[in-house]
């Protein structure tokens, strides 16, 4: 491992730590793992202990010490073996920037060839084939010949005011396509001047960060942008929280950038959705990039509450305390077992509440949560905020 990927200030960071055990407290890998190796407390002690071995500025923060190999080992593979959710750094008194230390350390560790054998796939997937799941990037939009009611052009035009930049686990996943096909609707029915991409939409780089290959980010980035240019597009609208916080903080804006609940709160306030009644009690689970991330709470709840006859219920752990899902930071294909106990966790919260539905405002944590469900035999609906919308646009049984 190198220090170069760490800045000076999170040198610092490490030094600041007053080993108070909080985010070992809220750590959903560690509940559900019984593993206090995996808190950021451990991992942060490890990460120390490796730039004891470092000459000068580190040596005199931290001291002097060596790993043994067994320890350095066991480091390395738990460097991947969490949700990057941010719990941890939410709670952290010291106000440690503890997500981008986790993708920092990440990156240091597939530098130095000691990164899990998953991470050659995603690398692979990525750069030949432009999204994350290795499939034709030309197939992106066929999700839409599964709607009856899709128009002639099938949602792609040369032009539009607004880009609807699915991601790719909407556009790939069977169990997610549902949610495109859900905003797409609702944005026809308000009358929204909007086209996909097409093939010409490359994964937002989201899982690179994760796999610890931002490296590979810039071409991504560029694609993209000069993709949506070509629409002379000025809006671009996200149902994924992961591309909306990647566009938000890795792209530069040359746009106007909103999460799918953003914008169909705007919709609503413009009475552009004609909304029916749904007999239905749901709980609201804020997706880690979309709340913590980007601090977006308030619009999923008031578009919940705008339609008639639903019934809101809160998680004991919401907003900025909202427990992950099990679907970040690639968990699933560095550790499925480690996720899937996650998502038991949460899906244990949601039945408490006594909510029919879990509603989320993010695909993965859709998919996640449904799978779970369906392999469960668990009795609680999973969907996301635009399902529920188009819900309630076409009447509760169509
Ligand atoms: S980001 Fe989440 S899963 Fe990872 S160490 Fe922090 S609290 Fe635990
Ligand atoms: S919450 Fe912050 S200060 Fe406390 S142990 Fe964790 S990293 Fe250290």
């Amino acid at each position: 491992m190198s220090k170069r990927d760490y800045s000076v200030r999170q040198m610092f960071e490490l030094g600041a730590c007053t080993q108070c055990r909080l985010c070992a407290d809220v750590c959903p890998a560690v509940s559900a793992s019984g593993d206090g190796m995996l808190s950021a407390l451990s991992r942060m002690k490890g990460l120390k202990q490796f730039l004891r071995s470092r000459p000068a500025l580190f040596r005199r923060l931290f001291g002097d010490a060596r790993l043994s190999e067994e320890i350095e080992k066991q480091f390395k593979e738990n460097v991947f073996r969490c949700t990057l959710c941010g719990n941890c750094q939410e709670v952290c008194p010291v106000g440690i920037g503890l997500k981008d230390i986790w993708l920092a350390l990440r990156e240091n560790t597939v530098r130095a060839g000691a990164g899990p054998a998953r991470i050659g796939t995603i690398r692979e997937n990525l750069s030949e084939s432009r999204n994350v799941f290795a499939e034709d990037n030309a197939e992106r939009a066929d999700w839409v010949d599964e709607m009856r009611d899709a128009p002639e052009d099938r949602y792609l035009r040369d032009r539009a005011e607004v880009v609807y930049f699915t991601g790719c686990v909407s556009a790939y996943y069977p169990v997610a396509q549902r949610i495109p096909m859900a905003l797409a609707r609702i944005l026809a029915a308000g009358s929204v001047d909007f086209t996909l991409m097409g093939e010409d939409e490359w994964c937002c780089g989201f899982p690179l960060l994760g796999a610890g290959l931002g490296g590979m980010l810039r071409s991504f980035v560029e694609h993209n942008i000069e993709a949506v240019l070509r629409k002379g597009a000025k809006r671009i609208v996200f149902a994924c929280p992961s591309c909306y916080r990647m566009w938000r903080e890795y792209y530069p804006r040359r746009f106007e950038i909103f999460h799918a609940s953003e914008f169909l709160l705007q919709l609503l306030r413009e009475k552009r959705l004609p909304l029916k009644p749904l007999q239905l009690t749901v709980t609201y689970h804020d997706p880690c990039d979309l709340g913590r991330g980007a601090r977006v709470f308030e619009e999923p709840r008031e578009v919940i509450r705008a339609i008639p006859g639903v019934t809101l219920v809160e998680l004991p752990n919401r907003r900025e305390k909202c427990r992950c899902c099990g679907g970040g930071g690639n968990l699933e294909m560095f550790d499925p077992k480690l996720s899937a106990a996650i998502t038991a966790q949460k899906m244990e919260e949601v039945a408490g509440t006594g909510a029919q539905a879990v509603v989320s405002a993010c695909q993965q944590c859709v998919r996640t949560m449904t799978t779970y469900a369906k392999r469960n035999g668990v009795a609680i609906e999973v969907m996301d905020l635009v399902q529920l919308v188009h819900k309630s646009i076409v009447g509760q049984d169509a």
